[in-house]
């Protein structure tokens, strides 16, 4: 994959300085061209020019063994490649070149000085390489009529050819340096920029992949090698604090867990023996409670002693409340469960909390769903959870003050640890009391935690028990001087409970 990145990053450059490079050198191989055969074109026209003139100066008061002569001499330089006089009708009189005096001209030389057009530079196929040729017409000038007479318009026609081999040349040498320079530019900036992706990207790079390599093998003292200080660096320095700082959040969750485990060893062994003494209390207390009955209709009407025994058979009431809720706690709740509809185990559990609190004026609303399903349930289980809430949010309430009981079929805001709401349904115990401190919240689902005199603290850790074995969840939210909001969430499905 690294690999791969510094592949791509490469042909990217190379393809760019291609494009960018062979651009600039064709452009300029073009421009060469062109200047070259301007040049050759102003070259060759200057060179008809001027011969035209000296054949004038020499033709006047000389002889025409003069003018083979200056055609020869002129013929010489290398870079004239035709140098001829034909007349009109294509019969070549003078040429640099003796052989071809009397034959005609071809086709392409006659074409253009017939066309008129004798200005313009034309090139000469004959040859391998390119040659810019030009024609000149001579006129028959009045200074002329002495040898040509004065019939004849036109007395012969010039023709002079230059070789553009050695301009050719060079500009094929100039293509040769260009593309060898591109290709080496090319070359050398694609192995410089490989280098340094490798140095600044690969490398760090494959330190960071092979520290997470060695991690999930188990290394824990695998750290990123730092190799600068740039972007890449600070990310491996990042990565490095991040597992530190996740090394000790691991060695404190493991401290944590020891600690929670022996404190939950030590509970279990405390709570199996409260169960096993709270049994042993339960049957002496029964016989207490049914001899203190007896005992209290043994007095005659008006006797003080029967007070002291009325007291005395709350106190016993109370006492098997307190074993009921310790057996229940210390039991492991297995619901049995059924299909039921939580409204009409919240209607059951508000009758019996409405008499338990009956002393207190509290108004009680029901915003109940009347879509709400049935859900699987132990209905006896889930009555004492309602039941609980119900009578500490009217022990919380002051009189005129409401007790609101809300279900939803889908709760109304996230569940924790971002579990799916659409699984679960909601009930909602709403108080107007005095609510609960934030430092308190933590404590009142811990088992025995009581603020009341004749508390047992054992209702909230029961039913959340109660709750957690039918696959739910409680919550509770709380604004002091406000009152408190108790949540239940129930699945909607047992098939799904973990
Ligand atoms: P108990 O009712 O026997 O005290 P619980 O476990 O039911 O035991 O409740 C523990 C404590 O939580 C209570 O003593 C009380 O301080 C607090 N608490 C429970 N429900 C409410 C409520 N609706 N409003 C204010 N405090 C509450």
């Amino acid at each position: 994959m690294l690999r791969s990145i510094n592949v791509k990053i490469n042909a990217a450059i190379a393809i760019a300085l291609v494009i960018v490079l062979g651009l600039s050198a064709y452009f300029t191989l073009s421009t060469q061209n062109v200047q070259a055969e301007e040049n050759t074109q102003s070259k060759a026209r200057l060179l008809t020019q001027s011969v035209t003139n000296i054949i004038k100066m020499d033709m006047v008061g000389q002889y025409e063994k003069d003018l083979t002569k200056i055609i020869l001499t002129l013929g010489q330089f290398k870079e004239i490649e035709t140098l001829r006089i034909f007349s009109p009708d294509g019969l070549i009189l003078h040429s640099a070149i003796p052989q071809e005096v009397g034959a005609n001209i071809d086709e392409l030389v006659m074409n253009v000085f017939l066309s008129g057009d004798m200005n313009k530079p034309f090139r000469s196929g004959a040859e391998e390489h390119r040659s810019m040729c030009r024609v000149e017409v001579m006129y028959n000038a009045p200074e002329c009529h002495r040898c040509h007479g004065s019939d004849t318009e036109i007395i012969g026609v010039l023709e002079v050819c230059l070789s553009m081999a050695a301009t050719d040349e060079q500009i094929e040498r100039n293509a040769r340096f260009m593309v060898i320079s591109t290709v080496l530019t090319i070359l050398m900036i694609v192995i410089v920029i490989s280098l340094l992706t490798t140095l600044i990207v690969k490398r760090p790079i494959s330190s960071l992949m092979s520290t997470i390599e060695k991690r999930r093998r188990g290394e824990v003292d695998a750290r990123v090698r730092l190799y600068s200080n740039d972007e890449l660096g600070k990310l491996g320095q990042s990565f490095n604090d991040m597992l530190s700082r996740l090394d000790e959040a691991n060695r404190q969750m493991q401290r944590l867990h020891a600690e929670q485990m022996s404190r939950a060893e030590r509970l279990a062994s405390i709570g199996e023996m409260a169960a096993s003494v709270a049994h042993e209390i339960k049957n002496p207390l029964a016989g207490l409670s049914g001899a203190t009955q007896v005992l209290s209709s043994s007095f005659p009407e008006g006797d003080p002693r029967s007070e002291v025994v009325k007291e005395m058979l709350k106190l016993t009431v109370r006492l098997d409340k307190t074993i009921n809720d310790l057996l229940s706690f210390a039991k492991v709740a297995t619901p049995t469960f059924e299909q039921v509809n939580p409204n009409d185990i919240i209607e059951d559990a508000l009758f019996f909390a409405i008499g338990e609190t009956s002393d207190k004026d509290v108004k009680t609303v029901r915003r109940l769903d009347q879509m709400m399903p049935e859900i699987p349930l132990d209905s006896h289980q889930m009555q004492q959870v309602f039941l609980n809430l119900f009578i500490n949010a009217r022990h919380a309430s002051k009189p005129g003050q409401a007790l609101t009981i809300i279900s939803r079929i889908t709760p109304e805001g996230p569940l924790p640890d971002g579990i799916p709401v659409n699984d679960y349904v909601e009930i909602a115990v709403v108080d107007e009391g005095d609510g609960i401190p934030p430092d308190r919240l933590k404590e009142i689902f811990k088992p025995f935690f009581t603020t009341k005199v004749q508390g047992t603290g054992l209702g909230l850790p029961i039913s959340r028990n109660i709750v957690e074995a039918h696959g739910g969840i409680m919550g509770v939210e709380s604004t002091v001087g406000e009152g408190a909001t108790f949540y239940v969430w129930l699945k909607k499905r047992q098939d799904t409970a973990s």
